[in-house]
């Protein structure tokens, strides 16, 4: 990625996350074509056993490597710490900053984000740190956090805190805002993991398993801190937001199905991740004009993704054979993402 010394402009970190094998890809019997050295670099075959490897290193198109990189068993404080945490800082300095998560369906996306009871993913933990870095640095209440929780489905948008009608996008002076949308305001950890793990029941499921997730539904956590004080009668306001985002599944929509809803659906969501890659490469080339319009999600993030600002992203993949085409269509991504 691109650094930028002084602090402005935008700098972008790309990671990959393996996850474990699953217990379904265990019993097909599917075998790992994927291995992390030294956090760093990645290898891919497809079929890896140990003399493939010790050949592939030789080889090149398969190896990427990215800032980082985490074998199956990081873990989520791990993942937090080295992808996220750097921006919570910030934004306790007004800096805003965002977080993606991209892969396809199945490879750990929402347990990176949003985890578990027991293993608590990046959202509840940069909510964690950023109470404890406001309690560290003030007594006098002069920090307020405030939470929305929505999402794009279909290029709709929905309050996942508070379900109901769409959300109409308008332009105030603050920049894009979704209308009535609701701002949680928080005061401790405890009450959040609850709140996150409601809102994402409340996502777009499919119509044929209600219990899952659909996998075209995009969700975006927007934390904001603003410090207010008075300093002899100048007020100083300092406001920084955060913004995790759990993309849909970056598979394509099958080529079947092209005339029903689902194709439809799909086409959406492919423009909604080409949108958010067009936008990203444009801020990082330094274009004039960077195209917010295309999509609902880059709409909503025009504020966390274009100014001075932080943005990382993290490839989320799966250890089998498998699903080794998504893999390298993944790891080729992040790749690009990388070089701009
Ligand atoms: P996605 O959101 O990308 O569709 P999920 O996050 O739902 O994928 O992950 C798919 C399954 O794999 C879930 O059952 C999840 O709990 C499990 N999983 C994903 N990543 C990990 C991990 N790092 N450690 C343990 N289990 C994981
Ligand atoms: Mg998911």
């Amino acid at each position: 990625g691109t650094i930028s010394e002084d602090g402005g402009g935008s700098r972008i970190m790309v990671f990959v996350r393996l996850r474990p094998m699953g217990k379904k890809e265990k019993e097909a019997g599917s075998r790992c074509c994927v291995r992390i050295v030294d956090r760093h670099d990645v290898y891919l075959t497809e079929f890896a056993s140990e003399t493939d490897y010790l050949r592939l290193k030789r080889l090149r198109g398969r190896h990427f490597s990215f800032d980082a990189s985490f074998p199956e068993s990081t873990t989520q404080q791990e993942v937090y710490a080295t992808t996220t945490a750097e921006l919570v800082e910030g934004v306790l300095h007004g800096r805003n900053g965002s977080v993606f998560c991209y892969g396809a369906t199945g490879a750990g996306k929402t347990y990176t984000m949003l985890g578990t009871i027991e293993n608590p993913g990046v959202m509840v933990l940069a909510i964690k740190d950023l109470f404890l870095k406001i309690r560290q640095r003030s007594f006098d209440g002069n920090h307020v956090v405030h939470l929305s929780y929505l999402e794009v489905y279909n290029e709709t948008v929905r309050d996942l805190l508070s379900p109901g009608r769409p959300l109409v996008l308008r332009e105030d002076k603050q920049g894009i805002v979704a209308a009535g949308l609701t701002q949680y305001r928080a005061y401790s950890t405890d009450e959040v993991m609850a709140l996150l793990q409601q809102g994402n029941q409340n996502r777009t499921t499919e119509p044929t398993r209600a219990n899952e997730t659909s996998s075209r539904s995009h969700a975006i956590l927007q934390v904001v801190a603003e410090y207010r004080e008075k300093v002899s009668g100048n007020v100083i306001n300092r406001v920084g937001k955060l913004s995790l985002i759990d993309l849909a599944g970056s598979e394509r929509a099958l080529a079947t199905d092209q005339r029903t809803q689902r194709s439809l659906e799909g086409a959406n969501i492919n423009r909604s991740l080409l949108a958010l890659s067009s936008c990203i490469n444009a801020l990082v080339e330094g274009k004039k004009h960077i195209p917010y319009r295309n999509s609902k999600l880059t709409q909503l993030l025009k504020d966390s993704l274009g100014g001075p600002c932080n943005t990382v992203m993290i490839a989320n993949i799966s250890p089998s054979n498998l699903s080794f085409g998504e893999t390298q269509n993944t790891l080729h991504w992040a790749d690009r993402a990388k070089e701009i």
